[in-house]
Order: structure tokens, then C-alpha cells, then sequence
């Protein structure tokens, strides 16, 4: 099923100049790229998007993290988005992604993991708004919704 995901090139992968490459890789992974654009988030900004870990022990690393630096965020389309991203993007902790993921290659460590997906349906209809307006993602690629 032909279906949308979002993704986010992370601080760590901006800032070692990884944009081009992860960009290319996802390219060849038959993702089509639907709206692109560079955004430096605020933590205020960073907290709403991963409210749901706000319980979670690392919550205040990883909003320092992702409000630290310009990040890349998409949203991607191909058959089997969300899950399919889950996969060529690799396990959370880049020790522990299979080889050959954008994890692997490209992440520092758990934190520090080069990109974001969303993990389902659910997180793809909450973040792809987060981010884009049906205007914005509509006028990027000249096709309906
Ligand atoms: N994270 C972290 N420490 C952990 C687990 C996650 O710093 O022990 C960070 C990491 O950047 C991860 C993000 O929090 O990508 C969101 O965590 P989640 O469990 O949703 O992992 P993901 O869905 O990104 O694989
Ligand atoms: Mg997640």
C-alpha cells in the first residue's frame, strides 16, 4: 500500500555533513521525497514532537540533543513507508543496527542515531503535520493527496 512516513536527518548526521548521503541512500531505497525542509528546533519544539517519551529517562539528553543543531525533515512515500523506513534506517542503537542500515553507517550512538521514522500509522498522521501542511507537501510534488 502506496503510504507517507516522516523522517528526520538528525543533528548529529547535519552537522557531519551526512545530509546528501542519507538523502541519495533513501532515494535508491525507491522512497519518493513528498516535502523537504531545514528547521532548527526549539526545545519547546522538541519536547512537543516526542511528547510520548516524555516519561522516559532520556527525554531531557534527547531534547537537548535534538534542539541542538539544524535538522532535515521529510516526508517520504513509497509502498510500505513506515515500515519499510524502519528498516533501511536500522535498530535504535547503531552498535546494534544490522549492517548496511543508515544507523550503522551513519549513527554516533543511541542518542546520537542519524535519522528518525515514524513507528506507525498512529505517529505518521501525528508527525507529518507536526511539520508540513497538506498545502506544503501537495505544491512539492504537482499530484493530489
Ligand atoms: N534514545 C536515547 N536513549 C535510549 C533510547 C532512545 O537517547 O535509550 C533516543 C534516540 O535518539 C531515539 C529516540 O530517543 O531515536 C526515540 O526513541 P525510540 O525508542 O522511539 O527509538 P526509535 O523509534 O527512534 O528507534
Ligand atoms: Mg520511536
Amino acid at each position: 500500500m502506496r503510504q507517507q512516513t516522516l523522517a528526520i536527518i538528525k543533528p548529529d548526521a547535519v552537522q557531519r555533513g551526512l545530509v546528501g548521503a542519507i538523502l541519495q541512500r533513501l532515494e535508491e531505497e525507491g522512497f519518493r521525497i513528498r516535502a523537504l525542509k531545514m528547521v532548527h528546533l526549539t526545545k519547546a519544539q522538541a519536547e512537543a514532537f516526542y511528547i510520548v517519551h516524555r516519561e522516559r529517562p532520556f527525554y531531557d539528553s534527547l531534547m537537548t540533543y535534538m534542539s541542538s543543531g539544524p535538522v532535515v525533515v521529510l516526508v517520504l512515500e513509497r509502498d510500505d513507508a513506515i515500515d519499510y523506513l524502519r528498516q533501511v534506517m536500522g535498530a535504535t542503537d547503531p552498535a546494534k543496527a544490522a549492517p548496511n542500515t543508515i544507523r550503522r553507517l551513519y549513527g554516533t550512538n543511541i542518542e546520537r542515531n542519524a535519522i528518525h521514522g515514524s513507528d506507525s500509522p498512529e505517529s505518521a498522521a501525528f508527525e507529518i503535520p507536526f511539520f508540513f501542511s497538506r498545502w506544503e507537501i501537495f505544491q512539492s510534488s504537482g499530484a493530489p493527496l
